[in-house]
């Protein structure tokens, strides 16, 4: 079997981390199967539908590694074969105009709410004579098209996630909306599970992988599937993803969408790679939590995927991500970290400073769990001007400490660029000059030049600095 899936986003909001996780299951069971992999938009809904959304849909699904083979599609383009399928219902009597007002349907449910009944339409209109339809439309009202569903069917699909689901006809709410607002002339805006059916039968879906949300879908789409002959995909229905405390993650979570992850300083390899353990197993052989897309792709099957919940952790989420970032060589890093850079305002001279650049990057770069930590823990070498904190001005009020600053200051003054070598002697002989012990040269420098008392290798900061020019008024500031 040729395998064909799609992912079907509505460009209703940013690419939500829930698409994107369902996207990445699409994506690797179709490289594992050597099958197609589909981007459709669909757009119907024109009201809450907007072009940027559908950009950052593309967007972060390029970000993220899991580029779409066909497509996009976009449904608002293909509306006319919905049309044509309403029609097709309608002419074999599986669907009927139906004229009930929303002011009649809002009775029907406030009836049924005083009996605490479950919402449902009554199907009052499925049997309509021409007659009593012509009557309906000289008063003016507009009909949408329902389609039967059969209360006392069941349905039943083998779900690759969920094992047997069973629906009955009974518990789906009565006959179902397909097309609204239609006319004799005009047939109307095809909803959602229509849509969606004629969409997948069109494009050969093979296999519908999407969120455990559209299950109760599922069952009308399947009766919608059998009415247009159409050859029935399978079915496989991913969990949710839950936040810590247990709760369906939404945007009270603040981070809902692909895009936010980015601005937080995730690196898509550890975004995919933690998707994939959202609700995916690698198989007992391996004990392998990192890999790539395409590894995991190697031993990607849908029966190991999870029917449970996946709770979103944020600690192993740093911690897969900081494995990427320790494992990047510093050129990489560094394509990686200039954005942030250049969002603080950061002077980054690409062409002029790779080298110095590149050696920041290394040097920061294993402390990085996220790209936005490089931000504050660089300013230092980016700003020409440092601000010292309470305990560096402590540390340069000590006894002696002036004196040890003047003779690195002059030191430095001579030398055109510094070796480490000549680094470490500078420090030797101050020390020596000064009858002091190592640790206040260092602490002083370090006070001196990065105006805090914590920080990243000395040394190799202070080189860093020394490059740039930055050391020398530094330490002449330190001394007034
Ligand atoms: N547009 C639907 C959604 O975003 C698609 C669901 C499906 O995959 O059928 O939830």
């Amino acid at each position: 079997m040729t395998v064909r899936v799609r992912i079907a986003p509505s460009p209703t909001g940013n690419l939500h981390i829930g698409t994107a996780r369902t996207a990445v299951f699409n994506w690797l069971f179709a490289r594992h199967e050597r099958g197609t992999f589909i981007l459709r938009v669909e757009d119907t809904d024109e009201a809450r539908s907007r072009p940027e959304f559908t950009q950052d849909i593309k967007d972060g699904l390029t970000w993220l590694g899991i580029p779409w083979d066909e497509g996009p599609y976009f449904q608002s383009q293909r509306l006319n074969l919905c049309k044509q399928a309403v029609k097709t219902l309608l002419d074999k009597g599986y669907a009927y105009r139906c004229y009930t007002t929303e002011e009649e349907l809002n009775q029907l449910r406030e009836a049924q709410k005083a009996r605490n009944q479950a919402p449902r339409y009554d199907n009052r209109h499925r049997n309509l004579t021409p007659e009593q339809e012509q009557a309906y439309e000289a008063e003016g009202r507009k009909p949408v098209i329902r389609f039967k569903i059969d209360d006392s069917r069941k349905i039943m699909w083998h779900d690759r996630i969920r094992g047997t689901v069973t629906w009955q006809g009974s518990d789906l709410g009565g006959d179902m909306v397909i097309a609204r607002a239609s006319s004799r002339q005009d047939l109307g805006q095809p909803l959602y599970n229509l849509a969606v059916v004629v969409d997948d039968m069109d494009m050969n879906i093979s296999h519908v992988i999407r969120g455990e949300d559209h299950i109760a879908n599922t069952a009308k789409q399947i009766l919608l599937y059998e009415a247009l002959g159409g050859s029935i995909p399978e079915f496989a229905h991913t969990p949710l993803i839950l936040n810590e405390a247990g709760q369906k993650l939404s945007k009270r979570d603040n981070v809902t969408a692909i895009s936010d992850f980015y601005k937080m300083g995730f690196v898509p390899e550890a975004m995919a790679n933690y998707m994939t353990l959202l609700g995916w197993t690698p198989p007992e052989d391996s004990t392998q939590e990192l890999f790539t897309l395409e590894e995991a792709a190697k031993t990607f099957t849908i029966d190991r995927v999870s029917k449970s919940a996946a709770k979103f952790d944020w600690s192993k989420l740093d911690w897969i991500n900081s494995q990427y970032i320790h494992n990047m060589d510093p050129s990489q890093l560094l394509e990686r970290l200039i954005p942030f850079w250049e969002d603080a305002g950061y002077q980054v001279d690409l062409e002029n400073d790779r080298a110095w650049l590149e050696q920041v990057a290394a040097l920061i770069g294993p402390s990085l769990t996220r790209l936005t930590e490089a931000v504050e823990q660089t300013e230092v070498f980016f700003k020409d001007h440092v601000e010292l904190n309470e305990e560096a001005i402590a540390q340069l009020q000590q006894d002696g400490v002036k004196p040890v600053i003047q003779s690195v200051y002059e030191a430095v003054k001579q030398q055109n660029q510094l070796s480490e070598e000549d680094a470490k002697q500078i420090v030797k002989n101050a020390t020596k000059e000064h009858n002091v012990k190592k640790g206040v040269v260092m602490r002083s420098l370090r006070a001196a030049l990065t105006g805090a008392m914590k920080g990243h290798d000395l040394m190799q900061s202070w080189l860093l600095l020394n490059q740039k020019g930055f050391d020398q008024p530094r330490l002449e500031k330190a001394l007034n």
